[in-house]
């Protein structure tokens, strides 16, 4: 038996990285998928190899669209039971507040936390008519501490999603529908890799991590199926920490 038989889950940013992964994932363990992403292309190759799934193109910026993707999840599988926030970026030349610029600030708030927030205004009611549902808003383990290698407007953003992810969750808490944020350590997925751009880089980093490795996706996707299906169902408003020991740690093993 599946840990999500029966249930239909949308999940964003599903072409790549971890979003990819948890397509497969899951899939395997029985729900619907629609995976969405912007790339029209890539969401139907990843939907192609799945049981249950359709692909749908979506800039989680755009209302019409978020709506839509919502719309074709109900028409297609009847019901939504889980919406995965995974869609995220990291921009390059994010850096210190003196040195990041506005338009970079406001892309990455426009997709980080605009995204967010209208993939839950257009999945709630979508929820509540399926007599309740699961939402998974990725965060990181940014949201919790500061770092010296500075990515503000990321930082900021991901914060955010923590504090809007309480909010829906004590909303909406009566209704049944639930509300956690996943907050992934470093994982070296494209997005990740393209911001550690070199091994001086990827060291640096590692001095920080008490396990002394980076996160693998599938690490990551583990907390997210806990989250999405029934066995996290006392669980609402909270952050679920995966990331090698960072967040607890003060001084790390030599
Ligand atoms: P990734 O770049 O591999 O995948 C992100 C996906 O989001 C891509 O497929 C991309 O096309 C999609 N996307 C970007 N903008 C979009 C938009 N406007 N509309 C729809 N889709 C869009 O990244 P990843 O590392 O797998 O990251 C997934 C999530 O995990 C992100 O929210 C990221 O911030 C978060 N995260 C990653 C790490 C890490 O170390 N990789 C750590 C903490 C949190």
């Amino acid at each position: 038996m599946g840990r999500l038989d029966g249930k239909v889950s949308i999940i964003t940013g599903g072409a790549n990285g971890m979003g990819r992964l948890a397509c497969e994932r899951f899939a395997t363990e029985g729900s619907a998928i629609v995976v969405a992403d912007l790339d029209p292309d890539a969401v139907a190759e990843v939907a192609g190899d799945l049981p249950a799934a359709v692909g749908v193109a979506v800039d989680v910026r755009d209302p019409a669209q978020v709506e839509a993707m919502v719309s074709t999840a109900v028409e297609r599988f009847g019901r939504l039971d889980v919406i995965y926030n995974n869609a995220g970026i990291s921009p390059g030349d994010d850096d210190t507040p003196e040195l990041t610029s506005i338009d970079t600030w406001d892309l990455t708030f426009d997709v980080n936390v605009k995204g967010v927030f209208l993939c839950c205004k257009y999945a709630i009611p979508a929820m509540r008519d399926s007599g309740g549902g699961s939402i998974v808003n990725v965060a990181s383990f940014v949201a919790h501490m500061g770092a010296a290698t500075p990515q503000i407007a990321y930082t900021s953003s991901k914060g955010a999603v923590l504090s809007m992810t309480r909010e829906i969750a004590a909303i909406y808490a009566r209704q049944g529908i639930r509300a956690n944020a996943l907050c992934p350590g470093p994982v070296l997925t494209p997005l990740l890799a393209k911001f550690l751009s070199d091994d001086a880089k990827r060291q640096r980093r590692l001095v920080h991590i008490p396990m002394g490795r980076f996160g693998e996706a599938a690490e990551m996707v583990n907390g997210a199926l806990f989250l999405a299906s029934d066995e996290s169902s006392y669980m609402t408003g909270q952050s679920l920490l995966i990331d090698g020991g960072i967040t607890s740690t003060y001084t790390t093993p030599e």
